[in-house]
């Protein structure tokens, strides 16, 4: 089924314990179309980049079947820039600069060809555009699915609440579902996010997993114990990527779905953190994938009685 991918392409420098880098690409959109190409071919990007974007990276996405047509590129201008330096503990970062550039009047413009998407996933952006987006579309999509992270709390917080209450899905992470519900259990916070519009809410806590929480249920998937973790900038859009790939591949909306969705999220994510930026992202296969799945079964899956004594 066919998947629309709206989301930041840009240019990040990334510090770590293990290293640094120049100006690399990155952007949540494009976290997002790569982890999902693993799962459909059926992608439409939207998003929007400066004429200083690499030309190869833009004929990257369309080798891995994901469609630029929804791509503007501004000529004289620049692309989105994120800079962001990690410590120790990597689950904990800081955001070094953050330059809107052609973010800054980002207006979506949806192809026609784009029309009757039936999943669509708005990645990291203002609010106000991801709401657009939302508006721009002909027919509601089978599921609508959202991230964001706290630097629109702190700017956006009205556009943000709106766009929340039109979508089916929200991601976030531990802190910032903190920060938007104003409750620190995750479980009280869950119950508040959801009584905004999403139905269902995704609690990424980095390297401890992540929680999905339904109408009745909760579910947690751990994320995989490494031995190093590189880089973790784009886990969280790779998770999203995952997740909603693998719902368009198979169709299937419901709970059950979705926790096997948030598996193969969480596969994508452990592999995206081996290296810098994309480049693990880009080399993988499908039997590495199937492989860290059986990892993940191997890791939790246990045998108790069903019985009490
Ligand atoms: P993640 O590590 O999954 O939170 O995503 C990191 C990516 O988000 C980087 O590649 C950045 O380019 C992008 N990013 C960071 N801040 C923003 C922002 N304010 N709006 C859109 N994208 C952003």
């Amino acid at each position: 089924m066919s998947l629309l991918v709206v989301g930041s392409v840009a240019f990040d420098a990334i510090e770590t314990p293990f290293g640094k880098t120049d100006k690399i690409v990155g952007g949540a959109a494009t976290y997002i179309s790569l982890s999902a190409s693993y799962f459909t071919n059926d992608i439409n990007l939207v998003a929007v980049v400066g004429d200083d974007f690499p030309q190869e990276d833009i004929q990257e996405f369309k080798k891995r079947g994901v469609n630029t047509d929804g791509l503007q590129i501004k000529a004289g201008q620049k692309s989105f820039f994120w800079s962001g330096k990690y410590h120790n503990d990597m689950n904990s970062r800081d955001t070094l600069v953050t330059e809107l550039n052609v973010l800054g009047d980002f207006d979506p413009v949806i192809p026609g060809t784009y029309q009757g998407a039936d999943f669509l996933m708005l990645g990291n952006l203002s609010p106000k555009v991801q709401q657009t987006v939302i508006e721009r579309l002909h027919r509601k999509p089978k599921l609508i699915v959202m991230d964001t992270m706290n630097f629109w709390m702190e700017i956006a917080m009205a556009d943000l609440c709106k766009t929340i209450s039109m979508v089916d899905v929200l991601t976030i992470n531990d802190e910032e579902a903190r920060q938007l519900s104003g409750e620190y259990s995750l479980v009280k916070a869950a119950a508040k996010i959801r009584s905004m519009g999403p139905h269902t809410l995704i609690i990424k806590k980095g390297e401890h997993g992540a929680l999905l929480f339904g109408d009745k249920e909760i579910f947690f998937a751990p994320a995989l114990p490494l031995e190093d973790v590189f880089d973790p900038t784009g886990a969280g859009d790779t998770f999203a990527g995952g997740f909603i790939g693998y719902l368009a591949k198979t169709g299937d909306i419901s709970f059950e779905n979705m926790k096997r969705a948030i598996m193969y999220g969480s596969a994508m994510a452990s592999y995206c953190v081996e290296k810098f930026g994309t480049q693990r992202l880009k080399e993988l296969s499908q039997s590495a994938i199937f492989d860290r799945l059986q990892q993940f079964r191997t890791l939790t899956t246990y045998d108790i009685e069903s019985k009490q004594d």
